[in-house]
């Protein structure tokens, strides 16, 4: 009940539209996180912090994942005969392993995740992943140039940590997860213990949207935080560099640094003076954690009820299977069953890119 209420609260303030707007919004894609099924059986019998189905089960996407996730997107159409489409929200590098272990742990190389995904597989995954985007069932956005923190990855670095030095060699990023704070975390890109620490993540932010611009030959309109925990000035000055939506939560209690929060309002279609748009995610499907069709069609429901698009948030972790196989085909089981249920309920549906949701609120 409390639930259905904050549904449909979230849903009330804002511009409303007369169509019914469907927008996959997923996050993660390009992300290196765990490698393979040895990797995690070592990590486990060996302390490595293996949080949740994220550490398990969240590694780049193989050729089978793409071809499997198009095979169940390209058997749908909305009435305009477009296909549903993934706003695929990308890490456009990760680290180069080989660089920074033959320079002996030393220094932070990276590479472009497309060089990583045909490093990383038997076949040429990268372009597997750009048919994806010609075919219109994917559409890349931002989510920071990587998903860690680079300074505390430095900090692992100068203590010499054996379990950073072993995941490094076995080039994964799961077991890296240390020393986080209410602020900061690991998986917080752009997480900070001082406002000083802004300049350094401008440049961070910077050179992935470089990298994002040189992948995918355009530069992003939409950002979504890795891991949250990021600052209003960080979005202003992605604003500044064209991105014109961010993703943002309700309420945030935002970190201002010596023990002082401020609190941020925001709702769908929420504009900001000098600043982005604000999104917010109005519906979840995560069939890992056991929410998916049901929960999922139901806020949907209450979406168009209150005349909002219906933006279902999603991860790639659900319809990946570089470490379980059976993960993937039953994320992407519950993937086509949502779609055929939201065609059945709402025959005059809509099917578009994030940004293409946002330009109508
Ligand atoms: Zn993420």
């Amino acid at each position: 009940m409390v639930v259905s209420i904050k549904n449909y609260l979230k849903n009330i303030p804002g511009k409303g539209i007369n169509r019914k707007v469907i927008a996959f919004a997923v996050d993660d894609y390009g992300n290196i996180r765990q490698n393979d099924w040895t990797s995690l059986q070592y990590m486990e019998r060996h302390g490595f912090e293996i949080q949740n189905h994220f550490d398990r089960l969240d590694g780049l996407s193989t050729s089978d994942d793409l071809n499997a996730l198009f095979d169940v997107l390209s058997k749908h159409r909305d009435h305009n005969a477009i296909p549903p489409v993934f706003t695929v929200f990308t890490n456009p590098q990760n680290l180069n392993f080989e660089k920074i272990v033959s320079d002996g742990y030393s220094s932070v190389e990276y590479e472009d995740f497309t060089e990583s995904m045909n490093k990383y597989s038997q076949v040429d995954t990268a372009d597997i992943f750009m048919n994806g985007i010609e075919a219109k069932y994917l559409y890349p956005e931002y989510h920071g140039r990587t998903h860690f923190h680079e300074g505390m990855f430095v900090s692992n670095l100068l203590k010499k940590d054996t379990q950073t030095f072993w995941c490094l060699d076995h080039q994964c990023y799961t077991g890296l997860t240390n020393h986080s704070n209410n602020h900061q975390s690991y998986l917080s890109t752009y997480s900070y213990n001082d406002k000083k620490e802004f300049e350094s993540l401008k440049i961070h932010l910077n050179e992935g949207i470089l990298a994002f611009e040189r992948i995918f030959g355009r530069r992003p309109l939409h950002f979504t935080s890795p891991g949250q925990l990021t600052h209003e000035e960080l979005h202003r000055y992605l604003f500044e560099q064209g991105v014109l939506y961010i993703d943002t939560t309700p309420i945030k209690r935002q970190f201002e640094g010596n023990n002082k929060y401020s609190l941020v309002i925001s709702w769908l279609g929420k504009k900001n003076k000098n600043g982005p748009t604000a999104i917010v995610r109005n519906c979840i499907f995560e069939p890992m954690y056991g929410i998916d069709v049901g929960h999922t069609l139901n806020q949907i429901k209450i979406a168009f009820a209150l005349n909002k698009p219906a933006i279902i948030s999603t991860h790639r972790v659900n319809f990946c299977g570089r470490i379980d196989e059976n993960n993937r085909k039953q994320g992407l089981k519950k993937l086509d069953v949502l779609i055929s249920s939201i065609l059945k309920k709402w025959p005059d549906v809509e099917f578009m890119p994030t940004t293409q949701m946002a330009a109508l609120i």
